[in-house]
């Protein structure tokens, strides 16, 4: 038997009235999961648990069946992992977005508004230029910069503090003062980074094409360094990870899982959906794993961008572009698999941040085809099934 799950990063959602009533994924277009839910085990799983933030972070450990009480200290140093940083103990991790503020003239840098936490999806060739262009004059033997995919970067911080911090797509459109670091080294230097990106070649050719200045750091996301449990060891199942984003990949280096590298894979709507469902059965077929993690962000991406069409379409290619063929490839290779399909938490579009929400998911076994009901949050919630340990529906999975 394989494994996998499909992870659709902040797919649930709420009813919106111009869909009539319906959410983004009860109203797209999925003959795929349609057609497996409709022979599927449909419930609700918490995977958030209470007092807990609904971050990406604690959602996606507990899927992985991680309790995130008990292994969860934050999201950058996971990342950290990701980008091969071996923390000390004493370290502290943050996360470091380049995001757009706004500019208006004469104005002080607690004034400006933040408009975009991800500078337009800015590219890593790029981010990493206005990176080089910030370490000279910031970096001594406390803060050190690295490099990370897109406008997600880290700044170590040697003996910090874990300290409270604003995630910035939680505050689009706000202005930025109130949000501001309380610390005062990392709150200057997110001052200062905007007089040393504002004007950089690069930011000025981004404004030239009509694209977003990625003109300012914000930091967030502190952490100390994580000590995850192998995965195989805790489940006996080899398992590999196919994700574009560094927070996935830190889990799975943390897990000891495989990591994938797929061309193309960017965590955006245009990122190569046929290539990571085609490693993951690459992976399960010809590479001796057992388990395969598919997470793709799109939808997470779409539902911050308070962009309805766009989350739509999101699902809609998850559906045709990732579980279909994965399941087509399976088939065809006659490999018995189970698969769950969920998100890890949702990012509705009505707020266009995370929230708490227990999520629907489907289970399903080619070898074992029940009486399911449609796959989307009202038939989950309808159908009186509930994981509350939300880190256990794993075990489900895997009939542990
Ligand atoms: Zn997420």
């Amino acid at each position: 038997m394989k494994y996998v799950v499909v992870l659709g990063d902040g797919m649930a959602d709420e009813p919106l009235e111009q869909l009539g009533g319906m959410t983004p994924l009860e109203y797209a277009k999925t003959p795929e999961m349609d057609r497996l839910a409709a022979v599927s085990e449909i419930g609700l799983a918490k995977t958030i648990p209470d007092g807990m933030k609904p971050g990406s972070d604690t959602a996606n450990l507990a899927v992985l069946g991680y309790n995130p009480k008990q292994y969860y200290t934050g999201r950058s140093p996971l990342e950290a992992l990701s980008i091969g940083v071996d923390m000390k103990p004493t370290d502290v991790a943050l996360r470091c977005n380049i995001v757009t503020v706004s500019e208006e003239e004469g104005i002080p840098y607690d004034e400006r508004t933040i408009i975009d936490h991800s500078s337009g999806e800015i590219s890593t060739q790029e981010a990493a230029v206005l990176i080089e262009a910030v370490k000279p004059v910031f970096e001594n033997e406390i803060y050190q910069f690295y490099v990370g995919t897109s406008y997600r970067h880290l700044l170590i911080w040697n003996h910090g503090s874990v300290v409270e911090l604003t995630p910035p797509h939680d505050i689009l459109g706000k202005k930025i003062g109130n949000y501001l670091p309380a610390d005062k080294v990392l709150r200057e230097m997110q001052r200062k980074s905007f007089d040393i990106l504002n004007q950089h070649p690069i930011n000025l050719e981004r404004a030239k094409k009509g694209l977003n200045k990625a003109n300012s750091l914000w930091f967030w996301g502190a952490g100390t360094r994580p000590q995850l449990d192998s995965f195989e060891k805790k489940t006996g199942k080899r398992g590999t990870m196919i994700s574009a984003v560094d927070l996935l990949k830190g889990i799975a280096v943390g897990a000891e899982m495989n990591v994938v590298e797929v061309e193309g894979a960017n965590g955006s709507l245009h990122t190569n959906y046929e290539g990571k469902a085609m490693a993951a059965v690459r992976d399960l077929t010809e590479n001796g794993y057992d388990f395969a993690y598919v997470h793709v962000e799109a939808p997470d991406e779409m539902g911050h961008q308070g962009s309805m069409e766009r989350k739509i379409q999101a699902i809609e290619y998850l559906d045709q572009r990732v579980i279909k063929l994965v399941v087509k490839e399976l088939e065809n290779k006659n490999v018995d698999f189970r698969m769950l399909i969920m998100p890890d938490h949702p990012t509705p579009i009505c707020c266009r941040t995370h929230t708490s929400d227990p999520v629907p998911y489907l289970l399903y076994d080619s070898t074992k085809k029940i009486t399911g009901r449609p796959y989307n949050e009202k038939e989950a919630k309808k159908s009186g099934i509930f994981v509350e340990e939300g880190f256990r529906l794993v075990e489900k999975l895997l009939e542990l």
